[in-house]
């Protein structure tokens, strides 16, 4: 959506063919989101091709072929890496998974096997994202452990989702929240002080200060929790592009 900004903006995009490519099913993996993100996508000619694995590149033809069996011609290719942790000798060396992220505990964040040992941040196998917002979280969770008070990671995340054009929206969750569009239903009108008011709250308020212009949000059913509240569900501040507003720039 960035590339689609800035070509936009350059007066290039007629020229251009932009393909979002997926292994996953639809572009965004939960599917509320989704109900967000596609149609955005598809507004702005952004084609999106799906159940797209990346089995090759060849550099020499300019391709990307899937195990799927499809491919797809490029001038400029933007592929992510398969993610793993870092190449470390560990002792035991059972510290990591196969994937070479360390064993975590995910509500203690202690090592497996040990009772002294914490591992936060993009090098543990916790089962939430793989986030600056995350790592901050966590180190709170063991500042806590280590001041010997309670403490327990509640999987907690926030993802600032900048749409490009000044657009934009907020996820919030937990390791207990399921995914879910809040409320159902078409979209409400803009509730932006709430939205404002929860970007500044949050540690990814600097990721989110791009943002000039919030898509008009769902409010939770349950209303804004206490920041230090487990929230009971992903929020999801949502869709309507504002027609005007997605053409302005433009
Ligand atoms: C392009 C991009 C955009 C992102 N945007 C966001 C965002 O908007 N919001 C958000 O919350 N998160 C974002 N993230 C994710 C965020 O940057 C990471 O999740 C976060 O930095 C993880 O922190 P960390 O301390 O676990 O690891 P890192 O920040 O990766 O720190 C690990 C450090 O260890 C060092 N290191 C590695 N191997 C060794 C070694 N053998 N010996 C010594 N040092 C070593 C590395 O050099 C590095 O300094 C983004 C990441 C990327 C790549």
């Amino acid at each position: 959506m960035l590339t689609d900004e800035l070509l936009r903006k350059r007066g290039l995009r007629d020229k251009t063919r932009l393909v979002f490519f997926t292994p996953y099913p639809r572009p965004y993996p939960a599917e509320p989101m989704n109900q967000i993100v596609e149609p955005v996508l598809r507004e702005r000619g952004i084609e999106v091709l799906t159940f797209f694995d990346v089995d090759r590149i060849d550099p020499a033809a300019s391709t990307i072929y899937s195990i799927e069996g499809d491919e797809i011609h490029y001038d400029l290719p933007i592929v992510i890496p398969p993610f793993t942790g870092a190449d470390i000798a560990y002792t035991p060396a059972n510290a990591v998974d196969e994937s070479r992220f360390v064993v975590t505990d995910k509500l203690t964040l202690r090592v497996r096997g040990t009772d002294t040992v914490f591992a936060i941040g993009d090098g543990t196998n916790l089962p939430t994202s793989k986030s600056g917002v995350g790592a901050h979280l966590e180190a709170k969770t063991v500042a806590r452990a280590l001041a010997g008070h309670p403490a327990a990671f509640n999987g907690r995340t926030h993802c600032p989702f900048d749409f490009g054009h000044g657009q934009g929206t907020f996820v919030t969750g937990s390791y207990e929240a399921p995914v879910v569009r809040s409320p159902p239903g078409p979209p409400q009108a803009p509730h932006e002080d709430d939205i404002r008011a929860h970007l500044l709250a949050q540690p990814a308020r600097h990721a989110g200060a791009g943002i000039r212009r919030l898509l008009p949000p769902h409010r939770s059913q349950t209303g804004t929790p206490p920041r230090d509240q487990i929230p009971g569900k992903i929020r999801l501040n949502s869709p309507a592009i504002n027609e005007q507003q997605a053409a302005g720039p433009l």
